[in-house]
């Protein structure tokens, strides 16, 4: 496996393996864990070179938020993607212009919904930086977690709208054992955090398993999920609301169209999301 730090140093080693080689780009911010591998996975199975990057995006996050705390466990990463099989790992130190940036990227209604709504900018964020890796990269798909669902939609509106030559892919989900999504924020949890966390999940099964028994309104589906929910003090709601799988737009009957569920709650101080997809039986 190569490491580069600095953009240069990648280009170039990319230019000698690229040939007629598809270039996968796995973009993570390192914590690496189950979750982040399946998409290592999946990137191999459909390129020939895998370019996983490590790098803890600055911009995407705001003042109160984890930055300075985000865990960093970069020779563990290393180590893991050495046995994945990743070609190229970059794990660059600074992606901006160190005069700060004249040009930026906004997103605009995908981004004023779910997590948007109580992380302004962080969507901005994540645009800049993604585009600045493809930018280096040049990658012919880059795959990203179903997990940050809202994330992976507004990067394929992204790519459409700028008409960008790479594909955005998504990947599913995984889980702990007990359902709970795998993120590098489950380090923070403790013990009895780490059990209320499982709740999230079991939120969202209710809610499809309501779906499964007819229920299809909107509202009943997600006062299923919150009256579940409310029973348990250590787990802080930030939102549950159903929402069309490629718009994001607001929904109110499941039958008209594929559509998700979605959930923020605070945990031990910890804020987790997920998302499960709400089809209705043929
Ligand atoms: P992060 O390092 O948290 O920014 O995540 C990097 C990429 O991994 C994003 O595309 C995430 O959606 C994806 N990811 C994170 N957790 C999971 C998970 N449990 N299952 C699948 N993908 C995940």
């Amino acid at each position: 496996m190569i490491i580069c730090k600095e953009p240069a140093e990648l280009r170039i080693a990319l230019a000698n393996a690229r040939d007629r080689n598809r270039v996968a780009l796995v973009p993570t911010m390192g914590c690496l864990h189950a979750g982040h591998l399946s998409l290592v996975e999946k990137a191999k199975r459909l390129a020939d070179i895998v370019v996983v990057s490590i790098y803890i995006n600055p911009i995407q996050f705001s003042q109160h938020e984890d930055l300075s705390s985000y865990p960093r466990t970069l020779a563990h990463d290393i180590a893991l993607c050495e046995d994945a099989g990743v070609d190229m790992l970059f794990t660059p130190e600074n992606l901006y212009a160190a005069h700060g940036a004249n040009i930026t990227l906004s997103v605009h209604r995908m981004a004023q919904s779910l997590c948007g709504k109580s992380r302004p900018g962080h969507f901005n964020g994540v645009a800049m930086v993604v585009n600045i890796l493809f930018n280096i990269i040049r990658p012919d798909i880059a795959i990203f977690g179903e997990k940050d669902f809202q994330q992976l939609t507004i990067l394929r509106q992204m790519v459409s709208d700028l008409h960008m030559p790479v594909e955005v892919l998504g990947s599913e989900t995984i889980r702990e054992c007990d359902g709970l999504a795998m993120s590098s924020r489950n380090h923070y949890l403790d013990k009895e955090a780490r059990k209320h966390a499982s709740h999230i999940y079991r939120t969202l099964t209710m809610i499809y398993d309501a779906m499964n028994k007819g229920e299809y309104r909107c509202e009943k589906l997600i006062e299923v999920g919150s009256s579940y929910l409310n029973r348990y003090s250590g787990i802080q709601l930030e939102y549950l609301e159903i929402r069309h799988e490629y718009t994001l737009q607001n929904t109110d009957q499941l039958d008209k169209q594929i559509s998700r569920a979605f959930i923020a709650a605070i945990v031990g101080g910890t804020r987790l999301i997920d998302n499960m997809i709400l089809e209705v039986p043929a």
